[in-house]
Parts: C-alpha cells; sequence; structure tokens
C-alpha cells in the first residue's frame, strides 16, 4: 500500500478528497488561503460528493465551450484567488501559456500581504507576469461595494473574457454587466456564479483546470471555434447538472 507524505494510505476510499483538503490547509498555513475559503470548499466537497467526485460529461461539455471561447478572445485573463492558489498553481499557468491570458490575483479578504504571496506562488509555478496586486489595482468594477471591485487596467478591466474559478455571485453579475464573457468552475449548479456566468463549468476546479489545458491545446489549431460556442447552451447545461445530483441521469 503506498502511503503519501502526509500519511493518508492511497486506498482510503476519501484519500482524494483529504489531500485535497490538506493541499487547502497547507496554502493557509502558508498565508495563501483564509479560514473563509476552507469554508467555502466545504461547500464545494458537499456538491462534489453529489456528482459522484467525477468530471461528468456535462461537465465535458461545458470545458470544451471554455477552451473554444478562451481561444477567441482578444484579452483572456485568469483571475486568481487564494484557493486557486492553493490547489492548482501549475495549471493555470500552463493554460495562460496555451491560450495567451493573462493572470490577475483577485481575492475577496484584500491584503496586500496575501496578494504577494499568491503572486510569488504563481511565480513559484512559472508565471511571468502577475496582474492585480496592491496599487497595481488602481480600476474599479461598477456598482460592486467589496474589495474584490479593485481589478487590474490591464488585466480584468481590459479583458473580453475573464476566467473566474469559485467566484462570488456578485462579482460575476457586475462583470457581465461589463459586457465581459465570463467562465466559471463552480461545483454549485445552484449558485448566483453559475447563474450569471457564461459559461460553468460544474467541476472540482482541481480535476478541471487539467482537462481545460489539454482541450486548449486540442481545439487549438481548429477554425470552428465559433462554432463550439455558439452551440452551448449554459442554462441547459446546468439543467444537466442537476439532473445528475438528482440521480435521473449518469
Ligand atoms: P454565489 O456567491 O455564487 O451565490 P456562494 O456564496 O454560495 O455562491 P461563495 O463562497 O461565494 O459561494 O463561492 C464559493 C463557491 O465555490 C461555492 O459555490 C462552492 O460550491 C465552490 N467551490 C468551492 N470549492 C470548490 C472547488 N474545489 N472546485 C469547484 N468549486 C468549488
Ligand atoms: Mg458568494
Amino acid at each position: 500500500m503506498h502511503i503519501n507524505h502526509i500519511g493518508i494510505p492511497s486506498d482510503h476510499p476519501r484519500a482524494k478528497s483529504i489531500y485535497i483538503r490538506e493541499m487547502l490547509v497547507n496554502g493557509f498555513r502558508r498565508g495563501l488561503v483564509v479560514p473563509e475559503g476552507l469554508i467555502a470548499h466545504g461547500r464545494g466537497e458537499a456538491y462534489d460528493y453529489l456528482i459522484g467526485e467525477r468530471t461528468t460529461k456535462t461537465a465535458q461539455r461545458a470545458i470544451e465551450a471554455a477552451a473554444a471561447m478562451m481561444l477567441l478572445s482578444n484579452r483572456p485573463v485568469i483571475s486568481v484567488n487564494g484557493n486557486t492558489a492553493a490547489l492548482c498553481p501549475n495549471t493555470v499557468v500552463e493554460l495562460a501559456k496555451v491560450t495567451g491570458a493573462a493572470i490577475e490575483v483577485n481575492i475577496f479578504y484584500r491584503t496586500e500581504e496575501r496578494e504577494k504571496a499568491i503572486k510569488a506562488e504563481l511565480e513559484l509555478h512559472g508565471a511571468k507576469k502577475v496582474l492585480g496586486v496592491g496599487s497595481q489595482a488602481s480600476a474599479r468594477i461598477p456598482q460592486l461595494q467589496s474589495e474584490r471591485r479593485r481589478v487590474d487596467p490591464d488585466g480584468i478591466y481590459a479583458a473580453d473574457t475573464v476566467l473566474v474559478p469559485l467566484e462570488d455571485g456578485d462579482r460575476t453579475e457586475a462583470l457581465t454587466k461589463m459586457n465581459k464573457t465570463v467562465i466559471t468552475i463552480d461545483l454549485n449548479p445552484l449558485s448566483r456564479t453559475s447563474r450569471a456566468a457564461n459559461i460553468t463549468i460544474v467541476d472540482n476546479v482541481v480535476r478541471a483546470m487539467p482537462i481545460l489545458v489539454e482541450s486548449t491545446r486540442k481545439l487549438r489549431s481548429t477554425l470552428s471555434l465559433k462554432k463550439i460556442t455558439d452551440n452551448f447552451d449554459n442554462s441547459k447545461n446546468l439543467h444537466e447538472s442537476l439532473k445528475i445530483i438528482k440521480g435521473e441521469v449518469q
């Protein structure tokens, strides 16, 4: 039996789930994640349980649409919060490289110290440039009150498409009002984020991100990207995820 470095036996039925928790706790200890982020993960976990802790065919369709949309965009940006930085810094950087997207730190509980810690984590995984830190985040999203309204004028503010994994509903709505195409990764198909986004990937960010990177690599030379995005219907896709949760379809 293989026991990994944090002492979880690989044949433990909840090994993957426990391992993801440990990544977050580790991120918390290193100043990337806030306690509230750990609780938000708990809400995600509950939905993950209900979809069977796998990437469903429905999620795969959303991933393909997201990949096509990122490739079609002129100024795509990946918005990174603490949980995302703790869970998948490597695939954030890979996705930025494949799609030419910018990376911007955007956190709900904003301190410059945490912004810098997230930036450093991304750089450690190969990011060349990380936007949105400190006074760089000098533009504002209209109508938002929280500190998350602060964005980088060269990043989210000027973007045509924003990938916002684990986003808050208010900000998703505000970004769509600014006419940005919003792609999210959210395990809860009922959240305001999921419903307000243009493309919602109902999957764990840990599983979805590597598949999204792979999908953009595959689609890079495709001419019919627009056909893929046009054929995608987000509310229909969310409805399918709910059916999976209710056990009506696989
Ligand atoms: P909303 O603000 O969109 O209505 P919310 O207030 O219920 O949603 P937030 O705390 O704002 O939730 O955002 C956290 C969201 O991220 C939750 O919907 C949760 O399901 C989701 N989530 C948490 N961890 C993960 C993960 N690892 N992968 C994917 N989604 C996750
Ligand atoms: Mg919220």
